[in-house]
């Protein structure tokens, strides 16, 4: 780093790992982007704001996968209807899954509570 070359060298490599980085999301879908009572899902309310919010981050070149638990404990295959309710909300996304264990508490060292991460 002792001279102009090199320097130059570092920042253009430090620039094109910034321009390359993305992350990968897991995002749940009830409660989160959508407000669903019980397990109505068919009556389920997207959250616009959220979307938007989520729907940026995929556009940035970010991963976002929604992963639910949806019929995890009434064996019911929620795949296809959850997918094609998150097109019709024009939720963007690098997939959709269901098969989440169902839960009552989910500790993570990487996981955001809801309000926190769209709290502003
Ligand atoms: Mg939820």
């Amino acid at each position: 780093m002792g001279n102009g070359v090199d320097s130059l060298v570092y920042y253009n490599e430090y620039n094109s790992t910034l321009e390359t980085f993305s992350l990968k999301y897991i995002v749940d879908i009830d409660g989160t982007i959508c407000y669903t009572i019980n397990s109505n899902y068919e009556e389920s309310r997207p959250y616009k704001d959220r979307i938007l919010r989520l729907n940026g981050l995929f556009d940035e070149g970010h991963e976002v996968h929604y992963y639910t638990a949806r019929g995890s404990q009434s064996g019911k295959d929620w795949q296809e209807f959850t997918k094609a309710q998150l097109d019709d909300w024009g939720v963007k996304y690098t997939s959709v899954r269901v098969g989440k264990e169902h839960y009552d508490k989910w500790i993570d060292d990487k996981a955001i509570n809801d309000k926190e991460f769209f709290k502003d």
